[in-house]
């Protein structure tokens, strides 16, 4: 993407009305014209939704800036650059799941909302900010030359529902307390529920698109925590004909005072039944107990 700031843009959607709000109708809790008259250095709008929540690309374009730190006002964000121009950014994230140079379609998943700034994951209450410049970017227009984002969503009502037909995926979110010591250095199925192991089941002719992020909260961790999603495939019988290890993320133990680690694995998957999925972890070095285990996924069944 390097030098594309260069480049003129071609057609400014001044009149674009056909934005897609980040996490479909939440509540505003500060207009872009409230952040105005605060004085905001990056006048946007807010949108009031708990951490987590999926945020969907409000247009189609390129990811172009990506920070993943809580540093500064913004705390994690990630910028869009429009077909048409414009240049969107979102603040304040949890986590994003693009990588910059990421081609995106409008209503494509980009992130999960937050509360991040000032070097805290909680730095705010928990929502989202979007900043909309019309041209161009914020080093060329100036981050305060923004505009009421508002004014280019597809429906100036948020109380009102969508007519649109986004293909917005199933969102489905568990968390369990699990409460067990694992041993060291050896793949330990995770519990997922009482007596479940199992992120997906697919039926046999089935498919599922989707993404999974899990969440383990731990504590006693001796040098780090390994994760990973495992895909099984199943005969006719039901019995595993294969089992696929998807590719396996290291968390290093917390150095906070606390002594309790969040590992955080977001894996893509795509599964044609029959089949199932089930989540692996593996504590490096020596035991450590997994406290709570929480499982988001976002998927299109068919
Ligand atoms: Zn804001």
């Amino acid at each position: 993407m390097l030098g594309w700031e260069a480049v003129a843009p071609q057609t400014p959607a001044d009149a674009a009305t056909t934005y897609l709000r980040p996490c479909g109708y939440a509540p505003i809790s500060d207009t872009w014209q409230g952040h105005r008259n605060r004085g905001s250095a990056e006048p946007g709008t807010d949108y009031a939704v708990p951490r987590g929540t999926p945020v969907w690309a409000a247009t189609s374009g390129v990811i172009v800036d990506r920070k993943d730190t809580p540093s500064t006002a913004t705390g994690r964000y990630l910028a869009l650059r429009a077909d048409d121009g414009n240049y969107l950014r979102y603040l304040h994230l949890d986590a994003s799941t693009v990588r910059v140079g990421t081609r995106v379609e409008r209503g494509a998943l980009i992130a999960y909302s937050g509360a991040s700034g000032f070097d805290s994951d909680t730095g705010y209450g928990a929502h989202v900010h979007v900043s909309l410049w019309i041209g161009g970017s914020p080093n060329q227009l100036g981050f305060k030359n923004t505009v009421d984002f508002e004014n280019h969503v597809i429906d100036t009502n948020p109380s009102q529902p969508s007519t649109s037909e986004d293909p917005v995926p199933t969102h489905q979110s568990t968390t369990y307390a699990w409460n067990t010591v694992i041993p060291a250095n050896s793949w330990i199925p995770v519990r997922v529920g009482a007596n479940e192991n199992y992120v997906a089941v697919i039926g046999p002719g089935r498919r599922e698109t989707g993404e999974a992020v899990v969440n383990l909260r731990a504590s006693g961790v001796t040098s780090a925590l390994q994760i990973r999603l495992v895909a099984e495939t199943l005969t006719s019988a039901g019995t595993v004909a294969q089992a696929i290890p998807q590719p396996t993320a290291e968390i290093p133990r917390t150095t906070s005072s606390d002594g309790i680690t969040h590992a955080q694995y977001v894996m893509p998957y795509a599964l044609a039944g029959p089949a199932r999925m089930y989540v692996h972890v593996r504590s490096v070095g020596g035991s450590s107990r997994i406290e709570e285990v929480t499982i988001k996924k976002n998927y299109w069944p068919s």
